[in-house]
């Protein structure tokens, strides 16, 4: 696919490189932290402050020791948080993230489900969610050659831009192929139609997608109404469905979902919440249940855990 082979990689990707060329990271162990770091950030804001945050923290240190909140300079908090808070969660998760570090290097060849689960259970990193994690999988897999990672099983994160895109293509359709996570009828369409043109290396397309979705400012073309196509990657083979209006707002139902299922939750009910899945969780992994089994029934348990907080 020519976008792949001529691509401008994302900001962290570009850092990463010019870094690890300078000798910068000494281990295996801290570039895994450092792409652990950074994907955690990546979430509801710009890979460009995400990364903003990645090198301070990394200048105070974080890829030797555990930094402390009041040694460092505030971070560009994500949406809804305060900067305050962000930092401490982020020094709070660090112990985490090491952790998880140290697990991934100590082994050579994954396999990505494989891994993803060890990231979304047993060591899961908070604020690490579903698509930040399988960010990190894939730089993993770009950046850290030694660690072999069996990306055919990679399925790429869903979210407004990658829902977008998809549905002006073509690929899904908003008022039928609904996307509320893992599993539902636009993840599934997605996940298939990417499978069957890039079998072997299904996370390429994952790029194109988010980055055509962006504003206009950082480079994209597919924005919710009245896109540019003209210099859209896409362009010749765009079905350019429902351009006057966002097709992510009438597809997307998850965070609609979440909205309700916190604003019917008080702080209590969410620390009992977590608690349960940790438990719910440590069940799993004593039973040995891995793989597709083990997502499924975390699936479900969510999709449960959310109706309930709903009525
Ligand atoms: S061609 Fe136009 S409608 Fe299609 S993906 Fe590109 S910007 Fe969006």
């Amino acid at each position: 696919m020519d976008y792949n082979e001529n691509r401008r990689p994302d900001p962290f990707m570009t850092w990463f490189r010019q870094q690890d060329s300078k000798g910068f990271f000494q281990s295996d162990y801290e570039r895994v932290l450092a792409i652990l770091i950074d994907a955690r950030f990546d979430q509801r804001t710009t890979a460009e402050k995400a990364l903003q945050n990645t090198i301070t923290v990394v200048r105070y240190g974080a890829l030797k020791k555990l930094v402390k909140s009041e040694e460092l300079s505030l971070l560009v908090p994500k949406a809804n948080v305060t900067a305050e808070k962000w930092t401490k969660l982020f020094c709070d998760a660090l112990p985490a993230m090491n952790e998880l570090s140290a697990r991934v290097v100590a082994q050579e060849h994954w396999n990505s489900t494989d891994l993803l689960d060890l990231m979304r259970g047993e060591l899961h990193v908070p604020y690490l969610g579903i698509k930040t994690a399988r960010l990190a999988v894939r730089w993993i897999h770009e950046l850290v050659p030694r660690i072999k990672i069996k990306m055919s099983t990679y399925r790429i994160p869903i979210d407004s831009l990658v829902y977008r895109v998809c549905a002006r293509l073509g690929i899904i359709d908003p008022t039928i192929d609904k996307y509320s996570g893992e599993g539902s009828p636009a993840d599934e369409k997605i996940q298939r139609f990417v499978e069957s043109i890039l079998p072997d290396r299904p996370w390429l397309l994952d790029e194109a997608l988010w980055s055509t979705g962006r504003q206009p400012s950082k480079g994209g073309h597919c924005y919710p109404s009245q896109p540019n196509c003209n210099g859209c990657l896409f362009d010749k083979t765009c079905e350019k469905n429902l351009l006057d209006v966002d097709p992510a707002k009438m597809g997307i139902q998850l965070s609609t979902a979440l909205r309700r299922s916190k604003s019917s939750c008080t702080k209590k009910m969410i620390t009992e919440k977590q608690a349960a899945f940790a438990r719910f969780v440590n069940e799993l992994k004593q039973e040995g249940i891995k793989g597709k089994e083990y997502r499924d029934k975390i699936r479900r348990w969510q999709i449960e855990s959310e109706d309930s907080s709903a009525r």
